[in-house]
């Protein structure tokens, strides 16, 4: 029997996990990444309730765990670095926390043998038809597939030429930051420093006193335009956010222009009235991303790409079915999820923004 034929655009959680699951109920699975490699993401993502069970039916929860972060906790300084609080390990790290990079490696490792990898390439164009979708690519030929899935996060690609622009289905919580490493200067060992103020936040974390510290600087924007800008740009418009600040912002903002890792996002979230359109559906931040600020998103990518295979599974394969059923399972979670992700925006220097509030424009 021909086995069924599916695409999966991304190769970081959503992607992998879904690849995972689809190669182990008979499916021929393809996954496309942009990146020519794993990317290398210095901060670290958490795990909360069920998405521990997935990793565990996926064999590697004992592996991933070899990777625990193992953090005490976050101090709360005021804007001169004197401690004001102290914050719960739980809050930032979840039940489990590891290095993204450590997560990302073994997910691919685990799928590597079963699933095929290309790297370095996009789809540019998707076309449906009754009995498939013709994909083409940027780099390699044009092929045909049953079934494409859009893992590919905030800005996915699959949900701009199956939905539409960005616009209008990105939610901006009022924030946007830079991230990178430096030396740890200050020793911070298994723990993080948070200074906020009305519009910025910095937040530190050592993962030990012998390892880089990561560092995250955000701060009140307008949209997410800066996204699309060139570093310089985006340099400029955190140093005008710290400007005059004390404490360790100076040598903060020093650090950032050195960085060899730098990265600059805003936090949104994506919103869509439905997260299927024929044999194309989205799985993670693609489809339903609840912001870095919710701790929530590698979990919902975990739970997303195993909700949606269970659902293949019992349809029998019958896409249509099996997408509505995944909506309907999922989608209070993500609401849930989204909630959260809005309340906590303002700790790190958002806005804060009501549940009811609409889309805006990017
Ligand atoms: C700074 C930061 C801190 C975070 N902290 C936490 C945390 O503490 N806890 C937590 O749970 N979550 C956290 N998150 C969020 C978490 O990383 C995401 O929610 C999670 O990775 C979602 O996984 P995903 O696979 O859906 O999407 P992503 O991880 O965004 O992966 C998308 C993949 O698609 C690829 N891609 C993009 N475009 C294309 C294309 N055109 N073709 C092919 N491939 C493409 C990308 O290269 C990437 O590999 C954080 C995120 C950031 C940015």
């Amino acid at each position: 029997m021909t086995k069924t034929k599916v695409l999966i655009s991304g190769a970081s959680v959503a992607g992998p996990v879904l690849a995972y699951f689809l190669h182990r109920d008979g499916y021929d699975v393809t996954v496309v990444e942009r990146v020519p490699k794993l990317r290398d993401s210095g901060y670290a993502v958490d795990f909360r309730g069920q998405a521990l069970d997935i990793l565990e039916e996926m064999g590697i929860l004992a592996e991933v765990r070899e990777h625990d972060t193992k953090m005490r906790g976050t101090t709360l300084v005021d804007e001169r670095g004197v401690e004001t609080g102290r914050l719960p390990a739980e809050v930032f790290a979840g039940e489990l926390e590891v290095p993204k990079r450590d997560l990302t490696r073994i997910l691919h490792r685990v799928t590597a043998d079963d699933v095929a990898y290309v790297f370095d390439d996009s789809i540019s164009a998707l076309t449906r038809h009754a009995s498939g979708v013709t994909v083409e690519f940027e780099r390699s030929a044009a092929g045909e597939f049953d079934l494409v899935f859009g893992a590919d996060g905030v800005y996915s690609k699959v949900r701009q030429l199956t939905f539409g622009p960005h616009t209008g289905m990105l939610r901006h919580l009022g924030l946007s930051g830079v991230g990178f490493s430096t030396a740890n200067h200050i020793g911070l060992d298994r723990g993080g420093v948070l200074q906020h103020t009305a519009n910025t936040a910095i937040y530190l974390v050592g993962l030990g006193a012998a390892e880089r510290l990561t560092v995250s600087l955000s701060f009140a924007t307008a949209s997410p335009a800066l996204d699309r800008c060139g570093r310089d740009e985006q340099e400029a418009a955190v140093r005008a956010a710290f400007s005059g600040h004390a404490w360790e912002a100076p040598r903060l903002l020093e650090a950032m222009s050195e960085a060899d890792d730098f990265y600059f996002g805003s936090s949104c979230q994506v919103h869509l009235d439905r997260w299927s359109c024929g044999r194309i559906a989205l799985v993670g931040d693609a489809g339903y991303c609840a912001a870095p600020t919710s701790g929530m998103g590698t979990s919902q990518a975990l739970l997303g790409a195993w909700t949606l295979a269970r659902s293949l599974a019992s349809a029998g394969g019958d896409h249509t079915t099996a997408f509505a059923a995944y909506e309907a399972e999922l989608r209070p979670y993500v609401t849930e999820n989204q909630v959260k992700g809005r309340q906590a925006a303002t700790m790190f220097g958002g806005e804060a923004i009501s549940a009811g509030s609409q889309p805006t424009t990017s």
